[in-house]
């Protein structure tokens, strides 16, 4: 299993190995201490949103799924009861651009227009769809006070097994999967993953790395529930303990080609989701190097913004970085842009009809950083600046691909003393 994470991550020039290695050694302790602090660890978010897809009656009655909110009073002061805009406006070093104005999904049938147009308006259309942000938002956070929102601490609530599984996760997957991927008989990434060679061969290159992200998220959630499993030893049961650590079991299942032929396949997905948001990090550096980390603490929002820029300096040496100006080159792409950016902005609303408030939240995390990597990643200009919680989400979902990645040498270790070929 482990000699196949030697290979090229595919669709980029890089290593596994390499990848493994700047992460485990450089980018991993880095980010762990990062995310300890106050602006990256308290999240607004709202975990009482209704489905909006379908009536979604199933709800996780494990006592792992339960979400522990704040107290007001332990947010810091500078965060606290304020409201998202001005919240966002400690991030802005002006005012709000237009283009965040634009209300995300307003483009819905723009797709269809282009094809309409006579040549001069097409190239009026492309001209202008350049410019217009709204077609770049690939994420909508429901963080307004006025709505079910509280502030969670995302230390105090960190992912791990939950016990969420069967037909109700099953159903979230799948959705993902056939209806907010591109289905059809050449392309479809079916849960079997049995298409997942004719992918590879035949799609587009743009379809091939949508559908890649999106299964490198879900190796990463599957990856931290085998490394953070509850583990009841008798001893446990008779004083009531907890005991959470890797699952050689479970990982074995999920990954191990004797028992699941795609695993190695999704394995190497996890480092491609991986490089793509180290590459938007890059990318983004010098807006994130502006950004203001605002938590009301002047002396702890330097040492944040001088880890962040450590952090930055590190990922900018990184030699082999994926390379988006290798998609949507042609111009009659820009239909395609913008049906992924429904599809993913879909995929991010489908996270209310999970019924696991724990992995709501860190679905709901993990999608919305994957959208803030997305909008770098193809704004053909860079914003003006990133609100809080797209910062605060981006670094947060690298630093769980981060963690997988660097659980995979705990499991290369367990596996070889088990016997199992590593
Ligand atoms: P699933 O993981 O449910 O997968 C369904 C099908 O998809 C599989 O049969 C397989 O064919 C295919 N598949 C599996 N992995 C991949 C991949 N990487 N790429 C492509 N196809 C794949 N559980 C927890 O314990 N803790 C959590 O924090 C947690 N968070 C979750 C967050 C979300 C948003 C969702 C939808 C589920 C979450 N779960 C969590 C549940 C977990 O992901 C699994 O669904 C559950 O453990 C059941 O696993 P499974 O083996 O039945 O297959």
């Amino acid at each position: 299993c482990f000699k196949l994470l030697n290979g090229p991550v595919d669709d980029c020039a890089c290593e596994l190995k390499s990848v493994a290695e700047f992460n485990n050694r450089i980018l991993y302790p880095r980010l762990q201490a990062l995310l300890k602090r106050n602006y990256f660890r308290y999240v607004r978010v709202n975990l009482k949103a209704q489905c909006p897809f379908w009536e979604a009656n199933w709800l996780c009655a494990m006592r792992h799924c339960h979400v522990d909110g704040c107290q007001n009073d332990e947010v810091p002061p500078g965060m606290r009861d304020v409201k998202s805009m001005s919240d966002d406006a400690a991030n802005c070093p002006s005012s709000q651009s237009a283009g965040d104005q634009v209300p995300a999904g307003s483009d819905s049938n723009l797709g269809e227009l282009d094809e309409t147009l006579s040549p001069t308006s097409q190239a009026a259309f492309v001209k202008w769809s350049d410019h217009d942000d709204s077609l770049l938002q690939f994420c909508e956070w429901d963080d307004d006070i006025g709505n079910s929102s509280q502030y969670v601490d995302l230390l105090r609530n960190p992912e791990r097994y939950t016990g969420y599984r069967g037909e109700a996760a099953h159903k979230i997957w799948r959705s993902i999967y056939e209806e907010n991927c591109f289905n059809d008989p050449a392309s479809a990434l079916l849960p079997g993953g049995a298409q997942m060679r004719t992918v590879a061969q035949s799609q587009c290159l743009e379809i091939r790395v949508y559908h890649r992200l999106i299964s490198g998220l879900h190796t990463s959630i599957n990856t931290h529930l085998s490394h953070k499993y509850l583990l009841l030893g008798p001893q446990d049961r008779l004083m009531g303990t907890q005991n959470w650590g890797p699952n050689v079991t479970e990982f074995l299942v999920r990954f191990h080609p004797e028992f699941e032929p795609q695993g190695p396949v999704r394995l190497k997905n996890l480092h491609f989701t991986f490089l793509a948001e180290l590459r938007a990090l890059a990318k983004a550096a010098p807006v994130l190097r502006r950004a203001k980390f605002f938590t009301g603490s002047e002396s702890d929002d330097a040492e944040v913004a001088q880890l962040v820029s450590d952090i930055l300096d590190q990922v900018e040496q990184f030699p082999d970085h994926f390379d988006e100006s290798q998609l949507f080159r042609e111009r009659d792409k820009i239909r395609l842009k913008s049906e992924i950016r429904e599809k993913f902005f879909n995929i991010t609303r489908i996270m209310d009809c999970v019924g696991c408030d724990k992995c709501r939240l860190w679905g709901k995390v993990q999608t919305a950083g994957l959208g803030t990597a997305l909008k770098v990643l193809f704004s053909p200009n860079l914003p003006q600046y990133l609100r809080r919680h797209e910062i605060v989400t981006l670094f947060n979902a690298l630093g769980r691909l981060s963690e997988s990645i660097y659980s995979l040498e705990e499991f290369k270790g367990l596996l070889s003393s088990n016997g199992w070929a590593a």
